[in-house]
């Protein structure tokens, strides 16, 4: 029986395994880290219908993943690095080993953007530096650098820690209106219109980030959230790789769905629409595969 392969576990990928599932179509679902994806991060999705009380990304994960167990679906977690035509049907090394796959939903979603201050990746692997904050370590403050609405659902999710946080940005902030009143009735401060020149550790192991403006903001833990990029290196193989608005593409067989479809308008919703709507797809193409 022709098999599909699910890459990543978040909102798209989700949607993806339980409509196959619905269907009774054989798929394998591949996550690197965890189920929920980037949405596990967010502070309280309120966009998302039948939650009147609105819904924590935490607890939406966790919903997804007990769905999952109910209905019998297991996640394999591992990073699936690079996916390659072979004889009409698609290969994946996975743990070293060649597994072969006749359709594939990519569903990897986006990765962080760099700050790009120098010795960035040095706080990142002294866990000084973050790109998300579900592996927060216990500290009394962080400063979010970014303006958008990440970056201010992760201050105020960082609030609701009990950790102090502060925004920086480099322009005028931009998040939508909820997010900013959040923010100000929480008193968070924000810091517009300035550059980081440096970072640098200072004797009490907390970091300086000295500003163009001359002053130096101290804090525990620096959180980036300056944008997202949509996670399309795992296929770097096919040659003039084009992809269609509605998750198809012209190679036959790959199907993208969720944030890596449109990496700036990241919506729970429409990933969850594109999951569903691949799946869909990839069961048309299946049933065409077979009588070929
Ligand atoms: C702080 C924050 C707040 C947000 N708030 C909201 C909100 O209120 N409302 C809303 O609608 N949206 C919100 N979003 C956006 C929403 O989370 C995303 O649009 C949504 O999660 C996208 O789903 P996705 O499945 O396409 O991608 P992701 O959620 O990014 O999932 C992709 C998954 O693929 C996995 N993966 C990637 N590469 C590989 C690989 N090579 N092998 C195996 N696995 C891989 C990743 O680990 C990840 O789990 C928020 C996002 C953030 C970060």
């Amino acid at each position: 029986m022709p098999k599909i392969l699910i890459v990543g576990a978040g909102p798209a990928g989700i949607a993806a395994a339980l409509e196959l599932n619905r269907r009774n179509i054989p798929f394998d679902i591949v996550e690197r880290k965890s189920i929920g994806g980037s949405a596990r991060n967010a502070n309280l999705i309120r966009n998302l219908p039948g939650y009147p009380e609105s819904i924590s990304g935490a607890e939406f994960s966790h919903r997804a993943a007990e769905q999952f167990k109910n209905l019998g679906i297991d996640v394999v977690y591992e990073t699936v690095n690079s996916i390659e035509n072979y004889e009409n049907r698609f290969k994946i090394i996975r743990n070293g080993i060649e597994i072969f796959y006749d359709a594939i939903i990519v569903a990897a979603g986006t990765s962080p953007i760099r700050a790009g201050f120098d010795g960035e990746s040095e706080l990142f692997e002294k866990k000084k530096l973050f790109y998300e904050i579900t592996k927060l370590p216990k500290v009394e403050n962080a400063t979010v650098i970014g303006g958008g609405d990440v970056a201010f659902d992760y201050a105020i999710t960082l609030f609701e820690m009990g950790i102090i946080p502060k925004i920086l940005c480099r322009s005028q902030p931009r998040p939508i209106d909820f997010l900013m009143k959040s923010t100000n009735s929480n008193r968070i401060e924000i810091i517009a219109d300035t550059r980081i020149e440096k970072v640098r550790m200072n004797e009490n192991e907390r970091l300086d980030i000295v500003l163009d403006n001359g002053s130096i903001a101290e804090t525990d833990v620096i959180v980036v959230a300056v944008g997202r990029q949509a996670n399309t290196k795992l296929l770097g193989n096919f040659d003039k790789f084009n992809i269609f608005p509605d998750g198809r593409t012209n190679i036959a067989g790959i199907f993208l769905a969720g944030d890596i479809l449109h990496p700036s308008m990241r919506q729970v919703s429409l990933a969850i629409g594109d999951g569903c709507r691949v799946s869909i797809f990839a069961t048309e193409y299946l049933a065409n595969f077979i009588k070929r």
